[in-house]
């Protein structure tokens, strides 16, 4: 990231990525460590240039770049103020990362209600974005555990909103996207877990058929699902998958040699991508040959296994800098929901990435259960499939077109989160309740100061 001093020292002109890394601008970078800091930021924000939140920046694109304008990052509001560890109820600034709270919360365990695929996010991101983990179909998303958020809103009033005492701001922020006002403060209720480990059971499907009936089971019987799928399958192998299922370990599973502490949990060094990293590696010949030897290494059938939270929720993780093995061009993902009875057009979608040899390092189907009230929340009870392309990938752009006909004919959305492209038209769409979030956005922020890339792009 080039940096370099601009003239006030409480913020520097940074050039921004998301995680994708491509589309990059420049915005002045502040850090505030305190809310007051925080207020005064948003107070004396210009409204020509825009204002916008950021955690660790694991949004795949542009949600949490503001070009020409000012990124406020919670990098340094990053306290634990009060855990209760009786009732479980954590009391956060927004940029504590949900590996802090899980250090903090284990050893008396109490784990996240709900985790990405990466811990490496603040918890005023899962709340803007309001995401989603593999217990969706029985915890729902982020927002379900929230019970109050401390918002500081565009004239820099600092408000707590409740589900109950405005609901309307509440669920406008949850899914939001940062542009209701910055989060500084959040109190979320943690989840009861007995060990730190989780009873994983694998089972390896032979195609899109199978791997949707036994996601569907599966669901009925864990708490914890997802399907790893081979995307340039084809043919009668169309959507084959490794299947990952499990809940937390009882202290009884635990080997005797790990029993002695239950709550284990040592996030430890990453592995970093060495400097010299070959650029371009992830292409449709290494992810087939890739997809090949993951899936035949894949037991058929296994139950039992004890795993650690990384291995079973954030195996990525465990590698610092992933996304840099697309390369110089960076990466888009792709993640749509389509609702249930609409299994022919996810069938329709693996058919569709498979035929254009367009090479998905990582591609994760599962089933959501019933969304929430969030306006421009993503989930809603049916399919989600999430789909990682190198950004120079040929015919990328027709691809992510024909996908997104599917998506609309079929009801279904894609997630704000993770888009680069979608045209405006397209999303009104998807999101049904996007004229009301647009509505209130313009109440609370007449002057427009809260801004980013995305929400430009998208008229939000
Ligand atoms: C490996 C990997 C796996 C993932 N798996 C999942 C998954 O399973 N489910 C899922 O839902 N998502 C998933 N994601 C997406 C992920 O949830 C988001 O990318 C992540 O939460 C971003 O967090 P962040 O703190 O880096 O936020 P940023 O990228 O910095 O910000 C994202 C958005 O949140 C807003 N925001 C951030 N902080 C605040 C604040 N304090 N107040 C107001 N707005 C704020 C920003 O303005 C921006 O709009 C995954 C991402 C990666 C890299």
């Amino acid at each position: 990231m080039a940096a370099y001093y601009s003239v006030t020292m409480a913020s520097r002109t940074v050039r921004l990525t998301g995680w994708g890394r491509i589309a990059p601008t420049e915005a002045e970078l502040a850090e505030p460590a305190t809310v007051a800091g925080a207020a005064r930021l948003l107070e004396n924000a210009p409204a020509a240039r825009g204002v916008i939140a950021r955690g660790l920046g694991r949004s795949y694109n542009n949600a949490a770049q503001c070009a020409g304008g000012m990124v406020i990052s919670t990098a340094r509001l990053n306290r634990i103020i009060d855990l209760d560890r009786a009732a479980g109820l954590a009391t956060c600034e927004a940029g504590v990362s949900l590996e802090q709270l899980m250090v903090a919360g284990l050893p008396s365990g109490w784990f996240v209600p709900v985790s990405p695929g990466t811990r490496q996010v603040t918890v005023g991101r899962p709340i803007a974005a309001d995401v989603h983990g593999k217990n969706h179909h029985v915890a729902g998303s982020f927002a379900r555990h929230l019970r109050s958020v401390d918002l500081l809103l565009p004239g820099a009033e600092l408000r707590t909103v409740t589900e109950q005492s405005d609901p309307e701001l509440f669920w406008a922020t949850a899914g939001g996207m940062g542009l209701t006002g910055l989060i500084v403060r959040a109190v979320i209720q943690l989840k009861r877990v007995a060990t730190s480990r989780v009873r994983v059971d694998t089972v390896r499907t032979a195609d899109i058929d199978q791997t949707m009936a036994v996601l569907a089971e599966h669901d009925r019987r864990y708490g914890y699902t997802v399907a790893w799928s081979d995307s340039l399958a084809r043919g009668g192998n169309l959507g084959r998958s490794v299947i990952t299922s499990g809940d937390f370990a009882g202290l009884a599973d635990l080997p005797e040699a790990e029993a002695g502490d239950p709550f284990a949990f040592r996030p430890g060094a990453r592995l970093g991508l060495p400097p010299g990293f070959p650029p371009g590696l992830v292409n449709r010949y290494t992810v087939a040959l890739a997809n090949e030897a993951w899936y035949r290494k894949a037991p058929r059938s296994r139950s039992g296994e004890i795993q650690a939270i990384g291995t079973f929720f954030h195996p990525l993780d465990g590698i610092r800098n992933w996304n840099r093995v697309y390369g110089p061009g960076g990466f888009r993902q792709y993640q749509y929901v389509l609702p249930f009875g609409a299994e022919a057009a996810v069938r329709r979608s693996f058919e569709l990435v498979s035929q254009a040899r367009a090479p998905s390092f990582v591609t994760v189907l599962k089933r959501f259960g019933a969304g929430d009230e969030g306006l421009l929340s993503f989930p809603m009870a049916g399919w989600t499939l999430a789909l990682d392309f190198p950004a120079r990938t040929p015919g990328l752009a027709g691809l992510f077109g024909s996908l997104d006909r599917l998506v609309v004919e079929a009801g279904g959305r894609v997630y704000l989160a993770k888009d680069s492209r979608v045209p405006p038209d397209v999303l009104a769409e998807m999101y049904p309740r996007l004229a009301e979030f647009r509505k209130l956005r313009g109440e609370l922020d007449p002057a427009g100061i809260l801004a980013s890339d995305l929400s430009r792009r998208l008229g939000l």
